[in-house]
């Protein structure tokens, strides 16, 4: 077990948290007796009413959305080749909250927080408490303007939308300061998860009459999660000019299937959306049991292609540490 899973045994996950689990499960019409949960955890359960409300009353071995969101026991699992930090984020950290990888952008961690928490999340044991504060806003961002190859910022989390509207909209006005930032993106899974807790008044009309032009990355993994909801939602954003993507991780139970991937595409851009990145999982610890390997992946894709237009066709990659990009596996 690593040290921050070992750390996060010793603390009993709230009973609240157990109880709004089981209140879930519940809903869904599935006994917590079946399912082998993990009752304490220091990334806690956590997701909103929205997205449970798209979880479809069927066993947790078929359910894609229930699985993306529920504590199980395997995530204790000690897995070689996983790890806290598998993309060395904090090894590309010049300033707390900046993340500087790849020429020409550099990603600020704008907020701590998610409103949703994903099981496979890469980020599931960062630093946030000592990282991702708004006091190191301005150091981060005076560190971006004194490289003048950076041209795109892009926020990302914790979720960026988490933040309170009067946050999101003094951080963006600092960086519409910023002569050299051409484009912001946006990477947020609350328009998906949460689209009803998505920033909408002063922050729509930002995006009318910024200069930049804005990216939003949303984050989706099975057209169940998408929704009547999401799709006014993705209409106010493209009204405003923002150029919509998506990204989803490929996880192993919840759309590792052709029909799957194929189905989401297809809906996504129903909804506005043009599916950008299917991520291989970063081997997080804790996310074992989400894995594909690589091969498998490769022949999903290949597979995809041959059903899809290509501008329907996410592109298949991996974040491999020292790269200059993310690597494109086909
Ligand atoms: S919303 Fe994104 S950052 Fe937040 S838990 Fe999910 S994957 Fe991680």
């Amino acid at each position: 077990m690593n040290s921050a899973l070992k750390q996060s045994a010793q603390k009993e996950q709230p009973a609240k948290t157990m109880q709004a689990v089981n209140k879930m499960l519940a809903r869904v019409e599935i006994s917590s007796e079946q399912i082998p949960l993990l009752a304490e955890t220091a990334f806690a359960f956590k997701a909103p009413q929205h997205f449970i409300e798209q979880i479809k009353k069927q066993p947790t071995a078929d359910n894609p959305l229930l699985k993306q969101i529920l504590p199980v026991a395997a995530e204790l699992d000690s897995v070689p080749g996983y790890s806290e930090d598998p993309v060395a984020d904090l090894t590309f950290n010049p300033q707390p909250s900046l993340i500087h990888k790849y020429h020409g952008r550099a990603l600020m961690i704008a907020s701590p927080k998610c409103d949703i928490h994903c099981r496979y999340c890469f980020r599931r044991h960062f630093p946030y408490e000592e990282q991702v504060n708004q006091r190191h806003w301005q150091s981060a961002l005076d560190a971006v303007k004194a490289d003048s190859s950076i041209h795109e910022l892009i926020l990302s989390g914790g979720d960026p939308m988490s933040l309170s509207e009067n946050a999101l909209m003094k951080l963006i006005r600092l960086i519409d300061d910023i002569e050299q930032i051409k484009t912001l993106r946006i990477h947020s899974r609350t328009p998906v998860a949460a689209p009803d807790q998505a920033p909408r008044q002063q922050f729509l009309s930002w995006l009318k009459n910024t200069r930049l032009k804005v990216v939003l990355v949303v984050h989706c993994n099975h057209a169940d999660e998408l929704s009547t909801q999401t799709e006014a939602l993705f209409n106010l954003y493209r009204q405003a000019g923002v150029t919509l993507l998506n990204q989803s991780v490929l996880l192993k139970g919840v759309n590792d299937n052709v029909e799957t991937l194929q189905q989401l595409s297809h809906k996504l851009f129903e909804q506005g959306v043009l599916p950008y990145y299917l991520n291989q999982l970063d081997k997080v610890a804790g996310s074992a049991h989400f894995e594909v390997n690589d091969e498998q992946a490769i022949a999903l894709h290949k597979e995809l292609r041959g059903l899809l237009p290509g501008y329907l066709l996410p592109k298949l990659v991996k974040d491999i540490v020292g790269r200059s990009s993310k690597t494109p596996l086909a």
